[in-house]
């Protein structure tokens, strides 16, 4: 990435400490969001070179929804949002995890995907993997292809990573 998107970027996300718990360092893109040209710069690099290469891009609630839906839009795919417990309308298929902050159910509609779809999830932050790697778990067992995962942030420490084996993982920026 050239250093001017990096700095651009770098510059509109901002740290929240201690948000929603004591002891975990929040990264805020609202900033970004509100910058137009931070925010499609985010767009245009989440989205790569993937035009044509993928059927169908996953938002993962409720940030992925924010930059998913715009990338879909641009690599000419359909949008399918992961939700959190709940909040689906038809038939779902869910998945339980742990999470840097709590656990979690998310689910997907359960007509979601044609077997074989290629599919981008993305969403704002990596942090322990476990979101990325139930909503991975989600679209396989829906018969579509994981083709990416692609993420603004990658917070490294936390190894999440390690929990998406086989899987290529984009990270805009890695803290
Ligand atoms: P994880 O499952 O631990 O990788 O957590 C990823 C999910 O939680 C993503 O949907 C993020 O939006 C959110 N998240 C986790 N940690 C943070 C953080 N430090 N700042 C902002 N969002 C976070």
């Amino acid at each position: 990435m050239a250093d001017e998107h990096r700095e651009l970027l770098l510059s509109h996300i901002r740290d929240i400490p201690d948000w929603p718990e004591p002891g975990i360092v929040f990264k805020d893109i609202t900033p970004l969001l509100r910058h137009p040209a931070a925010f499609s710069t985010a767009v245009d690099l989440l989205a790569g070179s993937e035009r044509g290469q993928v059927d169908v891009v996953v938002g993962i609630e409720a940030r992925g929804f924010i930059l998913g839906a715009p990338v879909a839009h641009q690599l000419g795919a359909g949008f399918v949002p992961v939700r959190k417990e709940g909040k689906l309308p038809a038939s779902t298929s869910s998945t339980s995890y742990q999470l840097e902050y709590g656990a979690a159910t998310i689910e997907v509609h359960q007509d979601a995907f044609e077997p074989g779809d290629r599919v981008l999830v993305v969403d704002d932050v990596l942090a322990t993997g476990g979101t990325a790697h139930a909503t991975v778990e989600l679209v396989r067992a829906a018969g579509a292809e994981v083709v990416g995962v692609s993420v603004l942030m990658e917070l490294t420490f936390l190894n999440g990573r390690d929990k998406l084996p086989g899987v290529p993982l984009a990270a805009l920026l890695s803290f």
